[in-house]
């Protein structure tokens, strides 16, 4: 696990936030509106053996 990947998420408050992935499951601030949230753990672990369906994540490149 690259413990300096930044993860993006869509805050609590509704903004997109990114942080360092190590804080996953601690609570930042947001930046945008100082909120303090707390960060879920990424939907796709970079580790998963399981292909993520083609289609499934419209993410623009
Ligand atoms: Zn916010």
């Amino acid at each position: 696990m690259n413990m300096g990947q930044p993860l993006e998420f869509q805050a609590s408050c509704g903004h997109l936030l990114a942080v360092p992935s190590y804080r996953v499951g601690q609570d930042v601030r947001c930046p945008h509106c100082h909120r303090v949230v707390p960060v879920p753990p990424p939907e796709v672990p970079y580790a998963s053996a399981v292909p993520v369906p083609a289609g499934a994540r419209n993410r623009p490149l």
